[in-house]
């Protein structure tokens, strides 16, 4: 086990700089899920970790050792793919033990190391079946069985559950998690599902265009997002994201979104100046029907029309408009019956972004 050190590194192809900069440390034996959406550079980032890209500028380090000019297959770490390929002509058993049989390990040593993998992944009973003749899931499985025996300094992966459909997903994400809290083994996880992220992650570095937009623990980034892009990448339904004003009367600061106007809570005040353009958010689980649904007296009353209404299953999100902004609100589906209504803002959930910067001007500034 190992902590893993990226130091100002940088990828460029040809003239495009595709990881800008990234400066990071994933502690020893942490679980930590690179999230971004398609193109922003996770997988770069991993591969020159790997030792399958160069890296442009900047060192790695895995432990105390610098890994840049080392070749990959010395670095000690193990990467299961999305694509993951099982020699086919190849049982499982025999899959799994492949890497070990290369390292000329004896017979006995081999074989009482793929039943101690295959007894965590539960595929003792599929030890002698070919790869053709297993599920999805199940190859996933193998693949991770192969990873697993090489007992590495750090796992890598790869979008290793994109392939598979929902139901599976969340039984491997359930397996992967368990894997981890069995063997501890530090672990760099990529995807661009936040679901993953927010269920599988110690720390999640939400990447962006080559940029690390925020650092933080599955809470921090849903609850205090440093940025309007991480606040509309986590959380689903997005966060309703409202064009708005901050405007000062009488010496107190009020957030204007048309008629409306939001007494200026606390956790804002630090980096409030008047006229300044924001962007105002709240998910549509802060906003409720009945004030008594939030458990402080710190609501805001909003009258509003009900234009549409989406059942969610358990849930209704019912699509509605402020200042002639549309904002979606999540809520139970028993009170579908109403055409106008009077929404309640938490005001201890909203946000409040910058419109420039596009970060929060809460003073839990944590980009
Ligand atoms: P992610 O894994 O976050 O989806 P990648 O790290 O695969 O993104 O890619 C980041 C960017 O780098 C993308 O725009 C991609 O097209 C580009 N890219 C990746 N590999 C190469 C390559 N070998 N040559 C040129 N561009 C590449
Ligand atoms: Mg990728």
């Amino acid at each position: 086990m190992a902590k893993v050190e990226f130091r100002n590194i940088k990828k460029s192809f040809g003239d495009v700089d595709v990881v800008k900069q990234f400066d990071f440390t994933v502690n020893d034996g942490e679980f930590v899920v690179f999230l971004g959406p398609s193109g922003c550079g996770k997988s770069t980032t991993l591969r020159m970790l790997a030792g399958l890209e160069s890296i442009s500028a900047g060192d790695i380090y895995v432990g105390d050792k610098l890994m840049n000019n080392i070749d990959a297959k010395d670095r000690d770490l193990a990467m299961v793919f999305q694509s993951y390929a099982l020699y086919p002509h190849m049982s499982v058993y025999e899959n799994i033990a492949f890497a070990l049989k290369l390292k000329g390990l004896p017979k006995k040593e081999i074989d009482e190391e793929v039943r101690k993998a295959a007894t965590m992944l539960e595929l003792m009973p599929l030890l002698d079946r070919k790869p053709k003749e297993l599920s999805g899931g199940q190859r996933q499985r193998v693949a991770m069985g192969r990873a697993m025996v090489r007992t590495p300094k750090v796992f890598l992966f790869d979008e290793p559950l994109s392939n598979l459909d929902a139901k599976l997903r969340g039984t491997m994400r359930e397996e992967i998690k368990q894997l981890h809290r069995n063997l501890s083994t530090t672990t760099i996880y990529v995807t661009h599902d936040q679901i993953e992220a927010m269920t599988l992650a110690d720390r999640i570095v939400i990447l962006k265009d080559g940029y690390v937009a925020q650092v933080g623990t599955p809470t921090d980034v849903f609850q205090r997002p440093a940025n309007k892009f991480v606040a509309q990448f986590i959380g689903n339904p997005s966060m309703n994201m409202l064009d708005a004003q901050l405007v000062e009367q009488n010496g107190e600061f009020f957030v204007q979104l048309g008629e409306t106007l939001i007494p200026l809570p606390e956790r804002f005040k630090a980096h409030a100046s008047k006229n300044v353009a924001l962007h105002f958010g709240v998910r549509p689980t802060d906003i409720h029907l009945r004030a008594e649904q939030v458990d402080h007296d710190r609501v805001l009353p909003v009258p509003v029309k009900i234009k549409d209404k989406e059942l969610l299953g358990a849930s209704i999100l019912l699509k509605t408009e402020i200042a002639g902004q549309p904002l979606m609100v999540e809520t139970q589906a028993a009170e579908l019956d109403v055409d106008e209504v009077t929404l309640y803002l938490d005001l201890d959930a909203i946000h409040l972004f910058d419109a420039l910067s596009e970060k929060t001007l809460a003073s839990y500034d944590n980009a």
